[in-house]
């Protein structure tokens, strides 16, 4: 099990070779809170065009955000389409998150915010029921400035292939807490989008397409192909060859 400044490292390294491939992130303000949420809570596993796409959807077909807020999950899952990933826990989440909102500040417009610190805001929206703690993260990151490092199911699949949490010990909320200590404020959000980046277009839900990603030295859960296995078991021997010519060197020093 790596331990702590390991994970640190391999999520520096990770960082830098994605960042190669990658470039830096877009950074643009974000104009309307509401829309930023919905888009984030869109873009798990998929990409973030698909999620723009299902965006454009809902507004051409709800006529405004109150309309979308007292939907029914059947018809919000209907206009994102059977086959979008995860569109009944979205069509659920989305209306969900308006309507507690809604009822706590009668607005559909949430410049309540401002007002808010990084940690009221993130505080606030990690208490409203149903809503994962990604989400939080994102708007207090976001829209207050705080350093947070969200993690959703794409970000959790992507590190824990990588090895660096845990998907079977470790809550979403508890790898956000380990990534925001292990990775600097300053940092944090170039690695999050390129971690985003890469489980969009390579480290998929299924199939992860491994021999074209940058990490596959590193990665345990690298899926090789049989002729980077084979180049592996090949260079064994080469290995043990080595071991025991020193062996044999060092027994023919002693009969000297
Ligand atoms: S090597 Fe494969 S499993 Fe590992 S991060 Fe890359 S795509 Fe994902």
């Amino acid at each position: 099990m790596p331990s702590f400044s390991d994970k640190v490292k391999r999520l520096e390294r990770m960082r830098l070779a994605l960042r190669r491939r990658y470039g830096d992130p877009p950074r643009p303000a974000v104009t309307h809170p509401v829309e930023h949420a919905l888009r984030v809570i869109l873009a798990e596993e998929t990409t973030a065009q698909e999620a723009e796409k299902a965006l454009a959807r809902i507004r051409e077909h709800f006529v405004d955000l109150n309309d979308l807020r007292v939907s029914r999950p059947r018809e919000i899952r209907e206009v994102l389409g059977q086959d979008f990933p995860r569109s009944s826990h979205k069509a659920r989440v989305i209306p969900r998150l308006l309507d507690q909102v809604f009822k706590q500040h009668n607005s559909m417009v949430w410049d309540f915010i401002e007002a808010m610190g990084k940690v009221q805001t993130r505080a606030y929206f990690g208490k409203l029921e149903d809503v994962r703690p990604f989400v939080a993260a994102v708007i207090a990151r976001d829209c207050a400035g705080a350093h947070a490092f969200p993690v959703d199911g794409d970000v959790a699949r992507v590190l824990s292939r990588i090895g660096v949490v845990d998907l079977a010990d470790q809550s979403e909320a508890e790898m956000q807490a380990f990534l925001e200590r292990a990775v600097k404020a300053n940092r944090a959000y170039e690695l999050h989008w390129l971690v985003k980046r890469l489980g969009e277009a390579l480290c998929l839900v299924e199939s992860p397409r491994c021999t074209e990603c940058l990490m596959i030295a590193v990665c345990p859960a690298a899926v090789k192909t049989p002729r980077e296995k084979s180049a592996k078991r090949k260079k064994k021997p080469a290995a043990r060859r080595a071991v025991q010519s020193k062996k044999r060197k060092a027994a023919r020093k002693k009969r000297r």
